[in-house]
Order: structure tokens, then sequence, then C-alpha cells
């Protein structure tokens, strides 16, 4: 069969592409090996991960009330039920895209692509007995998303050693589990199982939990993580696993020397890696480099004029959000529009309790660039309603180009604060100055206050806060 465009991949980023170039009258055939619609975020990634950690955020609530007077009794926990509730988000979410790929009228054939040239794919059946195709196109969109990374010593055979995509599955709730990797999913999942009554210890190469978040955000993270879990071992790297049959020893190497620990499960999550490989892309001009991801231009362009690639599998950062707006700008490049990826924020949240949000510039970007910008930070401590909520451990910064008052960066730790880095973003996008935000009205008692408060900061206004003026404070 010949078509105009077809996507390879149905994730976030291809089904958003296919979507829209149906949407624009464009003839799309999308490609998945998968039977299901929704990739890595909706079937093994975002969604079942969010929906675990809201279970988790219940549990702490219902434990945290009995500072107010209010004590429940100990939850009793049913995996079963868990599981099949978290499948059916799944489920309902990706029988949704099925209804939407259908009344778009895109056609989906599900196998597992390769490119045998620039413009031919022959896709294998996605079971034994099932039909194979080659498909001819003008223009291919490549979103194969990525994988997690694997440390070849660590594949010891165990079904002990997990990754995300069997650790999201819950087959029980270890004892123990060691995290390996402090980053967005070892810190996520592993919220999960303490919530869920695992004694969690983590393991970070780094000296640092989050190694690529701001620092003043992730130091109340770490102090109710140091809460939470067992231990957090940083500096810190795993030499050895070794299955013992009911436990899986752990040699650690780190500042207290040589150790070894024995836990019930291991969870591996050291990154991901792009799914760039076994496409047969050696067969077309696209270019990738050392790390596997596919180079891309601003028009989402990979070197072979026939293909476009968007997502995981074309740079960092790995997130969902930013595959879906890739495959928006790809399918408007196919259209004939001028659109490019040329966003000035893309905001990364990481759903712990506290969360951590940011967006646009860091403060480590503006000292490594040596750009001038000042900081303005708003402590919780000063918000009505995060000590209604008794959630003060909280901050929200704002990063301001010193000259033109211009905001270039937010940044906030907090609970919630993956939904209120939206007005971050489009503060950011719209140019806005710190004024912009000292002056928009926001409702009161809320936590978005803290977004106005901090830009009353800057400006030394903040009601709730007292700093001495220049003046009163020389006398
Ligand atoms: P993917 O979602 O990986 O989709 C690629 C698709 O291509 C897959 O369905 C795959 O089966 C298919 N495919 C690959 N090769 C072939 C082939 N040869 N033939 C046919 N089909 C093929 N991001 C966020 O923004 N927020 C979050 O909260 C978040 N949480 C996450 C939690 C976890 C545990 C994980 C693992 C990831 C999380 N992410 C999150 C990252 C997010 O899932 C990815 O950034 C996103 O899925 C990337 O979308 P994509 O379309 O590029 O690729
Ligand atoms: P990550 O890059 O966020 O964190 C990996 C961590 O492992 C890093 O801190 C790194 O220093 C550490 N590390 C690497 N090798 C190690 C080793 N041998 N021993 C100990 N530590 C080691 O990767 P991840 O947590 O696997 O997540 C992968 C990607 O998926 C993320 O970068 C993100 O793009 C995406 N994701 C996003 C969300 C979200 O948006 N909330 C959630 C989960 C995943």
């Amino acid at each position: 069969m010949h078509v105009p465009v077809v996507v390879l991949g149905g994730g976030p980023g291809g089904y958003a592409a296919a979507f829209l170039a149906a949407d624009l009258g464009m003839e799309v055939t999308l490609v998945e090996r998968d039977p299901r619609l929704g990739g890595t975020c909706l079937l093994r990634g975002c969604i079942p991960s969010k929906a675990l950690l809201h279970v988790g955020r219940v549990l702490a609530e219902a434990r945290e009330m009995e500072e107010w007077g209010i004590a429940f009794e100990k939850p009793a926990i049913d995996l079963s039920a868990l599981r099949a509730r978290k499948d059916k988000v799944i489920a309902s979410l990706t029988g949704g895209l099925a209804q939407l790929a259908k009344r778009r009228n895109v056609t989906i054939v599900h196998g597992t692509a390769r490119f045998t040239n620039s413009t031919t794919l022959e896709v294998a059946a996605a079971e034994a007995g099932g039909a194979s195709h080659t498909i001819t196109f003008d223009h291919c969109i490549l979103a194969s998303g990525s994988r997690p990374a694997r440390i070849p010593a660590f594949d010891i055979g165990s079904s002990r050693v997990m990754d995300s995509t069997s650790a999201l599955e819950l087959a029980d709730i270890p004892e123990s589990l060691l995290v390996v990797g402090g980053g967005y999913i070892g810190l996520e999942m592993g919220t999960v199982y303490a919530e869920l009554g695992s004694r969690v210890s983590v393991v970070e190469l780094t000296d640092t939990l989050l190694p690529g978040a701001d620092r003043d955000l992730v130091k109340p993270l770490q102090k109710r993580l140091e809460g939470l879990f067992a231990r957090i071992h940083l500096r810190t790297k795993v030499v050895k696993l070794e299955d013992r049959g009911t436990a899986v020893a752990v040699h650690f190497d780190g500042p207290d020397g040589q150790t070894t620990q024995e836990f019930s499960r291991v969870l591996v999550a050291v990154g991901r890696r792009p799914n760039s490989d076994g496409l047969g892309l050696e067969n077309t001009q696209v270019v990738v480099n050392a790390k596997g991801f596919v180079e891309v231009d601003g028009q989402q362009r990979t070197a072979d004029p026939h293909i476009l690639a968007i997502g995981d599998v074309c740079g960092e950062p790995m997130l969902a959000h930013r595959a879906s707006h890739q495959g928006k700008v790809a399918v408007e490049v196919l259209h004939g529009e001028p659109a490019l990826f040329a966003p000035r924020a893309i905001p990364a949240v990481v759903f712990t309790d506290p969360e951590i949000a940011w967006a646009g510039l860091t403060e480590h970007e503006a000292e490594a660039s040596g750009r001038p910008v000042e900081v303005s930070k708003y402590p919780w401590a000063a918000s009505g309603r995060a000590h209604a909520l008794g959630r003060t451990d909280g901050l929200t910064k704002i990063l301001v180009d010193a000259e033109t008052d211009t905001v270039l960066g937010v940044g906030i730790v907090g609970s919630g604060a993956g939904e209120l880095i939206a007005e971050g973003v489009l503060a950011i996008e719209m140019g806005c100055s710190a004024r912009d935000l000292m002056e928009a009205i926001h409702p009161h008692p809320t936590l978005g206050e803290t977004v106005a408060f901090s830009a009353e900061n800057y400006f030394g206004l903040a009601t709730e806060i007292y700093r001495p003026r220049a003046e009163t404070a020389a006398t």
C-alpha cells in the first residue's frame, strides 16, 4: 500500500501527530507494534505511575490527619483490586484513543516496522499468523520513543530485579525495595512503594537526588524523603547484584566503603534509551548521534527529506508534552505552514510529594551562561493556604532579567507544584514582566498566590514578608 503520511509509533508523539494530520485533511496511517495505542506514557509510564501516586498521596494524607485530631484505622490494601483499578484507567484511555483514531479515519496497522529505504517500511505481523505489510510513503513521522536503559551486570535473570514497566505491574508489596537511580522514576516509584508499605532505599551515583533539578527545589523534597525512605545513599555505586532466592544481595561501593545488603526487590531506574536501533535507519539518510538520538532541525526534519522525527527518539527532555508538541509541529510543517519547535519553556514536573516543577531558565543555567538575573523566592511558610493545608514545606522562586524585569524562569516545590507551574509557562512564553505577575489579581487563599507574591518580593513589596528597606535598615 502507498500512503502520503505514515506515523511510526502510537505514543503521545505519534498519536497527536496522526490525529492532527487527519484533522488537517491528510490521509494518514499509524503503525504500532503494541496491540493498544498510548505508548510508554499511557501504557507503562505517566498515567499508571500517576494513578499509583494518587493512591500513595491519599494514604499519606489519611496518616497526616492525626495531627488534626482525626485518626483512621490502618488501611487494608487489596492489591489485586488496586491493580485492576489502575488497569481500568489505562483501558479507558487507550480505548478512547482507538475510538478517536477510528472517527478520524486514521488507519492503524499493528506490527513492527523497519525501513528498507527512505520511502518504504516493512511491517512484520504483531502476532504469529498475522499479515505482514509493505508500506510506501511520501513522508514518515518517526515517533518510536524510548525504553529503559539497562546495566548488563544487573541482568541476573531474576524477576526480583525490575525496571519501571515491571515495577508498575505491582506484583507484590515487597518488604524491602532498593531503587537504583535517584531520578524521576526512582523517586516517583520509590514514593509509591514506600506509601504502600515497603521499606525503600535509594542509591544514587551522583552527590544529589535529581541531579538536573534546582537545589532549592530538591532540598524540601529530600528532607521529606529522608523521613519516608529507609535510606538514601548518595555518591554510591552498585557493583554487583546476586540472586539469593528469597532476596537479592546488593554490593555497594560508596562513602561508607564496600557494603552488602539484601533486598526483597530491586528497581533499576537509571535513565532511558532512544528506540533508534533495529529500525533499519541505516537504509535511509537519517543521522543518529552518539547517544542514539535521531538528529532533527527546528522543524523536526531529519537529514532524510522523506522522514521527520519527534519525541523521545530525537532527544531530551524525554517528556510526553514535548513529544506531542513536536508531533504537531511536524504535521504543520508537512501541511506547508512555517512551524518551528522553539519553546521558551518546556515544563518539567516530578510528581513526588512534595512535587517539584520548573520551567524556563534555571539558576544553574543562568550562572553557567553568565546571564545577569535576579532570583526572588517566596517561602510557603508565609502562605495562608499552605498553613491551612498543613503543607508549608514549599517554595516558589522566579528568575527575572535584571535589566528588563522579564520573567525568565519559574521553579516551584510543594504540594500541587505540577499544576501551579502552568502559570509560569504562560508567563515565560508571553514574555511577561514580574510586574505583570504581581499586578494580576490572584485568588485568595490559594497556593497560586505564591507566584504573584514571589514577584512582589522581587520588588521588595511582599505583604506577608518583612524585608527592611535599605534606608530603614541603615538607621
Ligand atoms: P513512546 O511513548 O515511547 O511511544 C513510542 C511507540 O512506538 C511505542 O508505543 C512503541 O511500541 C512504538 N514503536 C517503537 N518501535 C516500533 C516499531 N519498530 N514498530 C512499531 N511500533 C514501534 N513524561 C511526562 O511528560 N510526564 C510524566 O509524568 C511521565 N511519567 C513517566 C513515568 C514512567 C514510569 C516512564 C517510563 C516515563 C514517563 N514519562 C513521563 C515519559 C513519557 O512516557 C515519554 O516521554 C513519552 O511517552 C514519549 O512519547 P513518544 O511518543 O516519543 O514515545
Ligand atoms: P533520570 O535520568 O531521571 O534519572 C536517572 C538517575 O540515575 C540519575 O540521577 C543518575 O545520576 C542515576 N544513575 C545513573 N546510573 C546510575 C547507577 N549505575 N547507579 C546509581 N544511580 C545511577 O532517569 P529515569 O528516572 O530512569 O527516568 C527516565 C526519563 O523518563 C526521565 O529523564 C524523564 O525524561 C522521563 N520521566 C519523566 C517523568 C515525569 O515527567 N514526571 C517521570 C518518569 C520518567
